[in-house]
């Protein structure tokens, strides 16, 4: 509540702290008085209002309540009849009773007390007579709502005082003379016009003189449109950002027009505003003269304060701990930058502390140990090194944490709340630093530094609270320590330093000052978040009536107003600000978002309805036409956008200002590499629709010794010979092969508690290859199913699984125990239903077969150069009938494989070459073994045709073949790779082991663009 004096500085609070005679007390508020607060509910307990009593909210919220309670005048012993006379109902407020009447005094005893009880002892005072220590004779005041009653009394005494003592007083209320907007007023008004003349005082309403003070009067009377005006803008953005620039370009309008930089404003509804509109300011090179308070919770410093207190509580997250480890607050812990803690849990299959954890060992030490174990055994000594530095610091990071107690008084747990961070460096962390050079860093430093204040002067202001109730805090486990510490942390914030030069203010709707504005911006103002509701008060409407009963007159209204404007009074009061900003001011723009709220706020609906202000949408043009850009950045992404969009792949219709601008600009290094991105972009998307052949941006490599490298690289050569793998990988996308064959590029490993498709399958090939591999030693493959011996396939399933546990993670055990059952159970069904002999006649000879690097495709027809190969056979099964060759599949995409085959799929004809090069034994067969249905998939002759044809390699055959040819279609296949082309042409990406990276995947050219 600020309140501007005009007559030697009066302000009404002054006024009333000069008439009040020193008391002695203290005036306490905040943390300070919460362990007061908190003390009375240790006493009292808890009642009605269940264990949140011992939280920060209620603890604000009772703090809340005596403030009203002292501004009605109200004594607990009110308190007690009003909920006698409630009977069952009141056993709340009886509560509430005893609550107030503890803590009342526990402050008396303090020797503290609320600012707001000052009121009523000012009142008290004045009606004995004008006090001495007031001297002038002629006072002048701005009251400006809210008004309790303490407040209304107070003016009603200061009044009669003064007329009786032959002074002047002038009071003069800011009115916009809407009755639904003034209804915050109202307890004012009323009072004076109730009481009676008094010679020398008068209240004086002033009506606002903007060129909106007739719209905002005539609110509720004034027909739709009968008021027009210029001076309002109303704005629908698609999001903040937008929002920010289209606020920040109409105040360079205004200031293009003569506005005065020190009469602009922006007025805050929702604080985390701020943040954008000072960013588009910052570009427009627009100064900032005063600034919100910063809420504690979004600045670094806060959120390790608040992470700190709840990391052992919720079991250490991995996010959390990798956070903190990254920052420069806690020097004593932070991990060297390059190290990227999260990425590295993750691949380590870290989720937090417990998920994993053995016996006494954390999960961090269980699953990092593991992984360094496993890197080790790979080779990969980097990772190895870079998992024990993490886990070295996570313990550390967890045993400081963990020096809360997980049960304790508050101030103890309070107190090894800033021991641990005091610890980790945290208290003296940025007086380590050098100072910034850059001014924005500059300025980041200063607000984390005044962070750490904030959270100190918390520290001391809490504890001087206990130490004045004697108490320690209420016992508490760790968990609701972290809810506490959140709950205070709400209600601190930073107060920015002052700015000594010109600029607009960026205020929080409360802070405008009320005077007359050339410009005024209110962004975020929708029906959703204005007006703003109070948090709910500890007094019902019910009690609040039975208190009212008790006393015979209205001591702690929650209403004010009259008819269809009585309201909430924090709502009224809002609505009261925001009518009078508008009315006062010169220019009007208001925005709201269409992500948020749905609606125009009230009031602001009600004015477009009587000016006939339609609301421009913005939604349709997410970046500001050039004439509207309000700074350079936003300036320069328009005119990028104007020089490279192809006109087909635009979203949005052309801007002719910037188009025209363009040629003014010259060859400015900004808007060269935007064209040349854009440039980049159509390629790729051009060259994936196969609208034109690869280039330098989509998959064409250039110069002449990167070819030779990555045909190296590509492989093909006895030397480096091919694998079916890399085959498919090129034929399904170009682009993925050059990214797995030529550049090595690895999947990226996920720690994931359960094995994923690609390691359940790979389980499955081993223990089918460890189980055939035994039938084989023991001769058993011609044995009937039901005399094999009982530990056959658990035999196989330990062998495999301890083998994969060496090289691959295998997530939780218990889920890793699972994987393991169901491969058993499916190796039991192949083994006991016959299934795993689909060949008629013939059974296991070998498993796991190696094949190559001289298995060649030669070169016949023009242009070919051979190909050579090598890999495995899952399986060969020999018989008299011929030879069979059996591929193990265990991904769905595997159902579809017939129809793949010299597509994407080369296995098996790979398979079928290889068992032809060894000379083995036809006819042959060849099929796919389905381990998700136990299914058998014979190699179709359909498809293949004789395989003399399929697998024929001289020129002679395959040029006079129509039929299928596996040499032919491998040929055709690398005809583009070996020029050095791998455009993106992906035919399916969802199988891709890069999908989860690859930034280009299957994006599409819209249909027929070839600009
Ligand atoms: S995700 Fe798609 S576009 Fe990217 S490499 Fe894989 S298949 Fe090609």
């Amino acid at each position: 509540m600020e309140r501007l004096g005009i007559d030697e500085g009066w302000t009404l609070e002054r006024l009333r702290d000069a008439i009040v005679p020193p008391s002695g007390l203290r005036t306490c508020s905040g943390p300070a008085l919460h362990g007061l607060l908190a003390a009375a509910v240790d006493a009292v307990g808890g009642g009605p209002f269940g264990p949140q009593v011992r939280s920060p909210l209620f603890l604000g919220a009772l703090e809340a309540v005596l403030e009203e309670l002292a501004l009605g005048g109200v004594s607990a012993p009110t308190l007690a009849e009003a909920a006698e006379r409630l009977g069952p109902a009141g056993a709340r407020l009886a509560h509430l009773a005893r609550l107030i009447d503890d803590a009342t005094g526990r402050m008396t005893r303090a020797r503290v007390e609320l600012a707001a009880s000052r009121w009523i002892a000012a009142s008290s005072v004045l009606t004995r007579g004008w006090p001495a220590s007031v001297p002038p004779r002629r006072i002048e005041l701005i009251a400006v709502p809210p008004f309790p009653p303490g407040v209304v009394g107070f003016l009603a005494a200061l009044a009669r005082a003064a007329s009786s003592t032959e002074r002047t007083l002038s009071v003069r209320v800011p009115i916009t003379g809407d009755t639904g907007v003034d209804a915050a007023l109202e307890p004012l008004l009323q009072a004076f016009e109730a009481g009676p003349d008094l010679p020398g005082v008068e209240l004086l309403p002033e009506l606002a003189d903007g060129p909106l003070s007739e719209p905002v009067r005539r609110l509720a009377s004034a027909a739709p449109g009968s008021l027009p005006t210029e001076a309002l803008e109303a704005l629908v953005a698609p999001g903040a950002r937008r929002e920010a620039a289209a606020q920040v370009d109409a105040l360079r309008r205004a200031l293009d027009a003569g506005a005065s930089l020190d009469r602009c404003a922006f007025a805050l509804v929702v604080p985390e505003d701020a943040a954008e509109v000072e960013r588009a300011l910052e570009d427009a090179g627009v100064p900032v003269a005063r600034r919100p308070p910063v809420p504690l919770a979004v600045t670094a410093a806060g959120r390790v304060g608040l992470l700190w207190a709840g990391l052992a509580a919720r079991g250490a997250p991995g996010e959390d701990l990798a956070w903190l480890l990254r920052q420069r607050l806690l020097p004593a812990l932070r991990l060297e930058p390059r190290l990227d803690p999260l990425a590295l849990l993750r691949r380590a299959g870290v989720r937090d502390g417990a998920l994993g954890s053995e016996g006494g060992s954390s999960a961090y030490q269980v699953r990092l140990t593991a992984f360094a174990n496993r890197s080790r055994e790979a080779g990969a000594a980097r990772d190895a090194d870079a998992a024990d530095r993490l886990l070295q610091a996570a313990t550390a990071l967890l045993s400081l944490a963990e020096r809360i107690p997980r049960r304790g008084r508050l101030a103890d747990l309070l107190e090894a709340w800033r021991a641990g961070l005091d610890a980790a460096g945290f208290w003296t962390a940025l007086e380590q630093e050098p100072l910034e050079t850059d001014p924005r860093a500059r300025r980041a430093t200063a607000r984390e530094a005044a962070a750490v204040e904030v959270w100190r002067a918390f520290v001391r202001d809490t504890r001087a609270g206990w130490k004045a109730a004697r108490s320690a805090g209420p016992e508490m486990d760790r968990a609701a320590f972290a809810r506490w510490l959140a709950d205070a942390a709400e209600r601190l914030a930073i107060e920015p330093p002052p700015t000594l030069s010109a600029g607009v203010d960026l205020l929080p709707l409360e802070s405008l000052d009320g005077r007359p504005l050339d410009f005024l911006g209110v962004p975020g103002l929708d029906a959703a978040s204005f007006p703003r509701r109070a948090p709910p008060s500890l007094l019902g409407d019910e009690e609040r009536q039975a208190i009212h009963g008790v006393l015979g007159r209205a001591a702690v209204p929650g209403l004010v107003g009259s008819g269809d404007a009585r309201s909430p009074l924090a709502e009224a009061v809002d609505r009261w600000r925001l009518g009078r900003a508008l009315a006062s001011a010169a220019r009007v723009v208001v925005s709201r978002r269409r992500s948020a709220g749905g609606a125009p706020a009230d009031v602001v609906q009600r004015l477009l309805a009587v000016t006939g202000t339609p609301e421009r949408d913005l939604s349709s043009r997410p970046i500001p036409l050039l004439a509207e850009a309000p700074g350079p950045a936003w300036a320069k992404l328009r005119l990028a956008l104007e020089a490279s969009v192809a006109p087909d792949l635009r979203t949005d219709a052309p801007d002719p200002v910037a188009a025209a601008a363009l040629d003014e600009v010259g060859p400015a290094v900004w808007l060269e590499d935007a064209r040349a991105l854009a440039g980049i972009e159509v390629e790729r998307l051009q060259t994936g629709a196969g609208l034109r052949p690869p280039g330098p941006h989509s998959g064409a490599l250039g110069a002449a010794e990167v070819l030779a490298g990555v045909d190296a690289r590509l492989g093909g050569s006895p030397e480096g010979p091919l694998s079916s793998t890399s085959l498919t990988a090129l034929a399904n996308c170009p682009f993925q092969g050059l990214s797995r064959k030529v550049l090595g590029l690895e999947p990226p490993e996920d720690g994931a508690e359960e094995l994923d498709a690609r390691g359940r399958g790979q389980f499955l090939h081993e223990a089918l290859e460890q189980l055939v591999k035994r039938l084989l030693e023991l001769g058993l493959t011609r044995a009937d199913p039901a005399t094999l011996p009982e530990d056959l396939v658990p035999t196989a399933i330990a062998t495999a699984g301890r083998e994969h546990a060496r090289y691959a993670p295998t997530g939780h055990p218990r889920l890793w125990a699972l994987a393991q059952a169901r491969a058993r159970n499916t190796l039991e069904r192949l083994l006991r239903s016959g299934k795993l002999y689909p060949f008629a006649g013939l059974r296991p000879a070998a498993a796991e077969e190696r094949f190559g690097p001289d298995l060649e495709l030669p070169a016949a027809l023009p242009g070919e150069r051979p190909v050579y190969f090598r890999g495995t056979l899952d399986r060969v099964d020999r018989g008299e009938a011929g030879t069979g060759v059996l591929d193990y599949k265990s991904s769905k995409r595997r159902d579809r494989a017939r129809a793949e085959v010299l597509v994407t799929d080369f296995q098996l004809p790979l398979y079928l070459l290889a068992l032809r090069a060894r000379g083995e034994r036809p006819p042959f067969q060849a099929g796919w073994l389905s381990l998700r249905t136990l299914e058998f998939l014979p190699l179709d002759p359909d498809r293949t045709g004789p395989l003399e044809s399929f697998l024929a390699t001289d020129a002679a055959t395959r040029s006079s073949t129509t039929a299928p040819n596996l040499a032919t279609a491998v040929h055709a296949l690398l005809a583009e790779p070996r020029q050095g082309l791998f455009p993106v042409r992906p035919r399916e990406c969802g199988f891709c082991p890069l999908g989860s990276v690859c930034r280009i995947s299957e994006r599409r050219a819209p249909q027929g663009a070839e600009g």
